[in-house]
């Protein structure tokens, strides 16, 4: 029997953060006994006088939040970086003993009012406000910091700790180890090509379809070839765009939609509200040339079978390297059969 990348154990490279990962597709049909989350699905009221995020509550310490209507953004009351952390005194350190102070800051960004809703229930005008504090955002800090990180962590399974839809900015004044890693390759291949890595790769996937999820005019949607997560996806702007500050209101308003039919399918994968991690990385800013960068979004989603199975990335993962079972074509053909219409939608009786 010849090989078949859809039976037979491969590895797959990512030439994006210049990685392997490794599929075995044929365990697909393995027996599982292991832990199963609590999907934590339970009906929420349009307001909770209990969350910290809801419009005119109080937060930590004696902040309270406006009665804001659209999204609302304020300083994260236990930021992770710190924009007047003491730079003198700090010596580089011994070669085996390293270590830089960092300056930053973290914000807290609610997409919405209601306690209720996450991105694939609201509609395309109300994501759009969403997609615009993003790009503001990145706009603002990227005058002082090195590496603006906007992201969303959503649902239990991912340690996000409050339901109320809402995502995060993390400024600093380093380029992290994913960022340097995407820059790498990104610039080598420019160099190498005199072409964006990421444009052509994009090109190859809408010529070969197999991968694809969602399009529309200015967007696509897919499952990564080097997908990790098992149901990871990329979402791309089809042109050369260096981050979000520079989309159009036409490519803005197509992103709202792109966004919110992506997260349809996927909560109707488990016809659960799906946790993922998802995040922008657009070109660092700064001194030097950035041309080589492509603007992207990356969902990471940790679920594998059902809404309380998940994967995790244990033994070999942590001690070797990644590895999947599902290749990310099955994973592509299972999210575009799925409706277009979002299960909590659906008639009931
Ligand atoms: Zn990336």
């Amino acid at each position: 029997m010849p090989f078949d990348v859809e039976m037979h154990p491969h590895r797959r490279y990512n030439p994006l953060a210049g990685e392997w990962i490794l599929v075995s597709p044929h365990r697909t049909l393995r027996p599982w006994q292991g832990q199963r989350e609590d999907a934590g699905d339970k009906p929420r009221p349009a307001y909770d006088p209990g969350c910290y995020l809801c419009p005119g509550n109080r937060r930590a310490g004696d902040a309270v939040n406006p009665d804001y209507t659209g999204a609302f953004v304020f300083t994260n009351d236990f930021s992770a970086l710190l924009p007047d952390t003491p730079l003198e005194g700090a010596a580089s350190g011994k070669e085996l003993f390293r270590y830089e102070p960092v300056r930053g800051l973290c914000r807290v960004i609610c997409f919405s009012p209601r306690h209720d809703l996450t991105l694939p229930e609201m509609e395309e005008s109300q994501i759009v406000p969403v997609i615009e504090t993003w790009a503001d955002q990145v706009a603002d800090l990227s005058h002082e910091y090195r590496w603006v990180q906007v992201f969303e962590n959503k649902g239990g399974a991912m340690g996000c700790s409050n339901p109320h839809p809402h995502g995060q900015v993390w400024a600093g004044d380093f380029l992290p180890r994913i960022a340097e890693q995407e820059d790498a390759c990104q610039k080598a291949y420019a160099e190498r090509r005199g072409r964006l890595l990421l444009l052509d790769y994009l090109d190859q996937e809408r010529e070969r379809r197999e991968r694809i999820v969602e399009e529309n005019s200015h967007w696509t949607l897919l499952v990564p070839y080097w997908a990790v997560w098992p149901y990871e996806m990329l979402l791309l702007p089809r042109r050369p765009v260096g981050h979000l500050p520079e989309l159009t209101p036409d490519e803005r308003a197509a992103l709202a939609s792109i966004l919110r039919k992506g997260l349809i399918r996927y909560d109707n994968l488990f016809e659960t509200s799906f946790p993922y991690s998802m995040g922008w990385h657009g070109d660092p800013s700064g001194e030097g040339d950035r041309s080589h960068w492509q603007l992207h979004a990356h969902f990471y989603p940790p679920l594998l079978r059902s809404a309380t199975i998940r994967k995790f990335m244990v033994g070999y993962e942590m001690l070797a390297e990644p590895q999947r079972d599902l290749t990310a074509e099955q994973v592509a053909q299972k999210l575009r059969e799925l409706p277009e219409e979002h299960y909590k939608e659906k008639p009931t009786g």
